[in-house]
């Protein structure tokens, strides 16, 4: 069986309260120190990743393979996708968009809506499964190709590679959104690299400039 537990801040020290109480945890050993020790910097978090020899998933890469993640050239459809991908994202709250493609039919699409249901999961890559999953056609996204017009999150990388969507194409990668936009910078490769029971396709850098440019200022 498989148990959540959400857990407010102030929740969680009444039960640090608690545990406390019965094995007394000296000041030095206690992990609920300062926050900072979670904060890194968006310099360290680049460099973190070119520094561990990111290579990227970029446009022109020839075929390869790291583990969960096969990094693959464009196809030649996968512009006018990335396109309708893009037109979402300039509709949403935050401009991301997303569309699921299968046997070449665009059967999906979602924006962000983050502010509008006041919901933080709500990337456009969710919001295009979801309505999949909700019209109880689970089944189209296996081994279908999802276009982002921003690198998949982790949270939205992990919900693709759960519901076996077969391909991801992305326009801006998480670095280039990272000038734009906080991002927790965990790439798609990443994920994929560390899911070991499947394979998914990977390209990026897919009118990457089209979909940095719908960020203004
Ligand atoms: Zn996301």
């Amino acid at each position: 069986m498989w148990v959540s537990v959400i857990v407010r801040p102030q929740d969680e020290a009444s039960t640090f309260a608690t545990t406390s109480k019965a094995s007394p945890m000296s000041e030095s050993s206690c992990r609920c120190g300062p926050a900072r020790s979670f904060h890194i910097s968006r310099r360290k978090s680049l460099a973190a990743l070119f520094g561990a020899g990111f290579a990227g998933a970029f446009a022109g890469a020839a075929d390869s393979a790291s583990a969960g993640a096969s990094l693959t050239p464009p196809k030649p459809e996968d512009e006018r996708f990335m396109r309708l991908a893009i037109a979402e994202a300039a509709k949403g709250d935050f401009p991301f968009g997303a569309v699921i493609v299968r046997d070449g039919d665009a059967f999906a699409s979602g924006r962000n809506l983050g502010i509008t249901h006041d919901d933080p999961t709500a990337h456009s890559e969710m919001m295009a499964i979801r309505q999949v999953i909700a019209a109880g056609r689970t089944d189209r996204l296996r081994g279908a190709t999802l276009y982002a017009s921003g690198e998949p999150c982790p949270m939205c990388m992990g919900a693709i590679i759960w519901c076996g969507i077969g391909r991801v194409v992305f326009a801006a990668s998480i670095v280039e959104l990272a000038t734009k936009i906080g991002q927790i910078m965990v790439t798609s490769e990443q994920v994929a690299a560390a899911t070991p029971f499947t394979t998914i396709g990977i390209t990026g850098g897919v009118l990457a400039a089209e979909s940095l440019a719908l960020f203004k200022g």
